[in-house]
């Protein structure tokens, strides 16, 4: 069983200038890469393994002790960065269309007020970890996770995640993360989140299982 390092759905220098092509590439050809080998590693032929990486996060009992923090780091990792090259596009930016917008308006009045929790939310996490755009089973919300950790350990489904690790943007924007967090709006790809919510909010979820 193992799983494996998509490519980007787009270029490495796709992103710039918000995102520069030698951190896309270190991101994804290095950091992403680790995760993924690491993850493959702790897995073995382990039967729990079987499981979908989603159901593990969202029951680490699942997982034997001696495994819990590689597959809550690296599994975590995996599925995160999964999501963070899907929800960005060279074409970013603008404002959410549809039942995602009417539901941001529901929940914070406005998109602009959205971005505003999400950068801030960025910008408070200690260290390394993500700032989200959840749904949580009622409706939507702002969080942030240390680490690798995923919403799905807290119940909730992830429909946009910042990466607010060093390596995300260090080689740019050095110590300025307030600077990424804002520029990264112009390659955030409503209609995929969009796509998102409507599955978290309606279909069956897309579950990530390793191939054998
Ligand atoms: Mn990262």
């Amino acid at each position: 069983m193992s799983y494996e390092l998509p490519p980007l759905p787009y270029p490495y220098d796709a992103l710039a200038p918000t995102i520069d092509e030698l951190t896309m590439r270190i991101h994804h050809g290095k950091h992403h890469r680790a995760y993924v080998a690491n993850l493959n590693a702790a897995m073995e032929d382990a039967e729990w393994a079987t499981r979908p990486l989603e159901e593990l996060l969202a029951d680490l009992t699942l997982v034997p002790d001696d495994k819990r923090t590689t597959i809550r780091n690296n599994g975590g990792g995996h599925l995160n960065h999964m999501m963070f090259w899907e929800v960005m596009t060279p074409d970013g930016g603008g404002f959410p269309e549809g039942e995602l917008d009417d539901a941001i308006e529901t929940a914070f009045g406005t998109v602009d007020e959205l971005r505003h929790q999400l950068s801030a939310a960025g910008v408070a996490r200690f260290g390394s970890g993500w700032a989200w755009l959840v749904h949580d089973g009622e409706g939507l919300a702002v969080t942030s996770t240390p680490n690798q950790d995923s919403p799905i350990m807290h119940g909730q489904t992830p429909l946009l995640g910042i990466d607010v690790w060093e390596h995300a943007y260090y080689l740019k924007y050095q110590s300025r993360r307030a600077d990424y967090l804002e520029a990264w709006w112009h390659v955030v790809d409503w209609a995929k989140v969009a796509e998102r919510y409507a599955a978290a909010t309606r279909s069956a979820p897309r579950l990530a299982r390793a191939s054998a």
